[in-house]
């Protein structure tokens, strides 16, 4: 079954719906094609984590549904209606404020002259103009209470505040616009342990509250497995494996998720009992300029055959809602 047929997720449950989504970049060495034929959908209310190396198109894909790319080919429907052609420029308020992002590194996406109240008030003077003084004043501290930061915080500047801090800024920044989806693009990476831990509770209480919708985009399958629903992964621009995250987990079946599996570092060894034994990693991606012909991962798959790089392996379900892209899988169903 094709992935278009194969995923059933009820429409009216769909909040973004994206087909064979390509984009591609010129440049001097040639073409790079980031996101090469990509199909997916998202939920409404519901983590979906894309997950991948440097270089496998994840922050390509959530720029195209930000409107910071358009899209060479394909679509995105958001609530059914097409996004992928409108640039960010010209796609109106509404919608801006609707899709939302929080960045990796809060330190450059706050402008360090300006005091948390003084960000927050800014998102709020623009999205909601018509609210009187009292009002943004009221909306300002109920989204400081959101995140978890008391009004001691109002009048500090991002370079008086920790890590956390500052990404739990950057979080009620990306709420003042009253959101329907949060894009989390790396949020989580630069921050120590007990930081990522505290973002994490806070989003997960704020999407059950909220009903919020989150497409976490992540190297890090050790933060998938906390916060998200289901799992997309992502290598040199195409899906490779698509499962919830209890599935993925437990029975990841593409060679390279076995690879992300086997390298998230574990702190003792009874960690690692609960981990799938995985396959070692090998090599470095290639170039998404010039990639491999087949299937993309045979130059690093120790499972390697001829048909890999003759025919592209298509998206297959397995099983119910657990979808691979690998000619061994797919000979093992047969
Ligand atoms: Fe490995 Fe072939 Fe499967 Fe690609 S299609 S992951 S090369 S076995």
């Amino acid at each position: 079954m094709s992935v278009e047929n194969a995923i059933q997720t009820p429409n009216d449950q769909i909040l973004l719906k994206v087909r064979n989504l390509k984009k591609y970049f010129p440049t001097s060495n040639g073409v790079v094609r980031a996101v090469d034929d990509v199909s997916f959908d998202v939920s409404k209310e519901e983590t979906l984590a894309l997950v991948g190396e440097s270089g496998s198109g994840k922050t390509t894909v959530a720029n195209v549904i930000l409107g910071k790319y358009v899209a060479d080919a394909g679509s995105i429907l958001y609530k059914g209606y097409e996004i992928g052609n409108i640039p960010l420029i010209k796609r109106n308020l509404l919608l801006r404020r609707e899709i939302q992002v929080v960045f990796q590194d809060p330190a450059t996406s706050l402008n360090p002259k300006k005091t948390v109240k003084d960000i927050i008030e800014t998102a709020i003077n623009i999205h909601y103009p018509n609210l009187n003084k009292y009002e943004k004043i009221e909306r300002l501290l109920i989204l400081m209470n959101y995140v978890g930061l008391t009004e001691d915080y109002l009048f500090k500047l991002p370079g008086e505040l920790g890590g956390g801090e500052k990404q739990l800024v950057a979080i009620a920044r990306a709420l003042a616009t009253n959101p329907t989806c949060l894009i989390l693009d790396e949020s989580t990476s630069n921050l120590d342990v007990s930081a990522q831990s505290r973002i994490l509770k806070t989003l997960l209480r704020i999407q059950k509250s909220k009903n919020l919708t989150y497409i976490l985009i992540t190297h890090d399958l050790a933060v998938v497995k906390n916060i998200s629903h289901r799992i997309n992964v992502m290598y040199l621009g195409k899906l490779m494996e698509i499962a919830s995250v209890e599935e993925l987990f437990s029975n990841p079946l593409h060679p390279y998720t076995q690879m992300l599996l086997a390298s998230i570092p574990t702190i003792s060894e009874e960690e690692s009992k609960t981990l799938p034994k995985g396959i070692e990693s090998k090599g470095e991606i290639p170039s998404a300029i010039n990639p491999p012909s087949g299937c993309r991962f045979r130059t690093r798959c120790p499972f390697v055959m001829n048909i890999c790089s003759e025919q592209e392996p298509i998206l297959n379900e397995v099983s119910h809602g657990h979808y691979v892209a690998c000619h061994l899988i797919n000979n093992m169903k047969k």
